[in-house]
């Protein structure tokens, strides 16, 4: 049985921080949908409008999306949204934000019923319609990203997370997430791995300059439930009620600590990387994608052996860091990328974050510099052992390999996807530390592909 982190989600901690928290109330437990209307009462809505896909979810053997509707009926007029899927599934893109805005259009409130996609859609569409009232309803514990105000979008086919709203309540009924498949509860905890490797990365880059926004505090209030997240995982498989309500409470607080820093970073480094080019990759090719979470978990392996390496290296005297010039780099970017889009707007767009990246470190450091082990060691006390995260991930039943993932991940994609994460965007990871020190050649690329296996 696993037990329940002794600090049980309560909103009311977070409220007076330098971000507020929008999220005003957070229902977690068996009868947690249950508690809907009261929570949409007070706005006396007119028009409710309720966001899903044509996924089925089930409550005790009960539809929940109608489940919601028969809730809320005698609260207001009940509306119906299905956001449609396209190739490979819902996708949170332009057109769909936008087809899933008109069909919302002059509801006082908002609930959106599914997982992490359909909530990043419900996010966006309360955004742009100032929606008074948006209540989240979590149909699965695939992601961290319902608790928090920002929405990953794709913008020219790249994906990009975008500010967008706090739900006002968010609500994780367990025998409504018992309910979902158990490869997409299990998700949850290929997410969550983020936290052992995501800090860290968080760290380094506030010590090298390259981020303002790091906070210790932040990352305790998710790290300090890494070891109850381990323990409840195997029971997730077998739908435990405890087991849910841990993962679900901590999926919350890392959602919670996104929206407290202003940034994904303290829950997404270089394994968030690996897994978001594996998805574009496969959604240019029209082809289905593992699990959001499934695939961070397996990358998140690979994040903590790229940090082993770099461990490794500095501890045998490697520190001088050198930072190409622009002119080497744009060739080098618009041939990772360019051919997943034959317009090149995606390699533009990975190119101007890039970009940016490069001259912030210009700005800090010049063209070279010297690495100082302190700060390494500083960064890699938040990390975990990459033996720890396989472990774990295998005795809940979770892959942990690219290999393994449904769909399996090619060798090929596995490969460019590691060696050219780094080059997507502005965010300073292990990954750019490696490159800057010279040591991300195919061979150490090879090196942590071969200590994975
Ligand atoms: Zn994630």
């Amino acid at each position: 049985m696993a037990e329940l982190p002794d600090t049980a989600f309560d909103v009311r901690r977070y409220a007076s921080t330098a971000r507020p928290v929008g999220l005003r109330a957070v229902e977690i437990g068996t009868d947690a949908l249950l508690r809907l209307p009261a929570l949409i009462e007070p706005v006396t809505p007119s028009r409710i409008v309720v966001l899903s896909d044509a996924v089925p979810k089930r409550r005790h053997g009960q539809e929940a999306t109608a489940l919601v509707t028969s809730l809320l009926s005698g609260l207001g007029d009940v509306h119906l949204v299905t956001v449609q899927a396209g190739a490979g599934g819902v996708h949170a893109d332009e057109r769909t934000v936008a087809a899933a805005c008109a069909g919302a259009a002059g509801a006082s409130a908002l609930v959106t019923v599914g997982s992490g996609t359909v909530a990043d859609i419900g996010k966006a569409v309360a955004a742009e319609l100032r929606t008074p009232v948006h209540v989240l309803v979590q149909t699965a514990l695939s992601v961290n990203g319902y608790a928090d105000d920002q929405s990953v979008l794709l913008v020219d086919g790249v994906k990009r997370t975008t500010p967008t709203r706090w739900p006002d309540a968010l609500i994780a009924d367990t025998q409504l997430l018992a309910g979902a498949p158990p490869e997409l509860n299990l998700a949850g905890v290929g997410d969550l791995l983020a936290m052992f490797t995501a800090p860290a990365d968080w760290r380094i880059a506030s010590l090298l300059g390259m981020d303002d926004s790091y906070a210790e505090d932040i990352v305790a209030m998710v790290r300090e439930h890494g070891q109850a997240v381990l323990a409840a995982a195997p029971s997730l498989r077998q739908a435990d009620t405890a087991a849910i309500e841990v993962l679900a409470t901590v999926l919350t607080l890392s959602g919670v600590a996104m929206g407290l820093a202003g940034t994904t970073a303290p829950a997404s480094g270089a394994e968030h990387t690996v897994s978001h080019l594996i998805e574009m990759a496969a959604t240019r090719q029209g082809r289905r994608s593992a699990y959001h979470g499934a695939q961070v978990g397996a990358a998140a392996v690979l994040a903590a052996l790229v940090w082993q390496h770099v461990r490794e290296r500095v501890r045998a005297g490697l520190v001088l860091l050198r930072c190409p010039a622009d002119e080497q780099m744009r060739p080098a970017v618009l041939q990772a990328f360019g051919a997943l889009d034959p317009s090149g707007a995606l390699a533009e767009e990975c190119w101007r974050g890039y970009r940016r990246k490069l001259a912030r470190w210009r700005e800090r450091h010049g063209a070279s510099g010297r690495l100082d082990p302190a700060q390494l060691d500083d960064a890699a006390r938040l990390l975990e052992q990459p033996a720890a995260l396989t472990t774990a991930l295998r005795r809940s039943g979770a892959p942990a390999l690219m290999a393994e993932l449904d769909p399996p991940v090619d060798p090929r994609t596995t490969r460019w996807a590691l060696a050219n994460c780094h080059l997507m965007r502005d965010r300073f990871t292990v990954v750019d530390l490696a490159f800057f020190l010279g040591i991300w050649q195919p061979a150490d690329v090879d090196a942590v592909l071969a200590a994975a296996r």
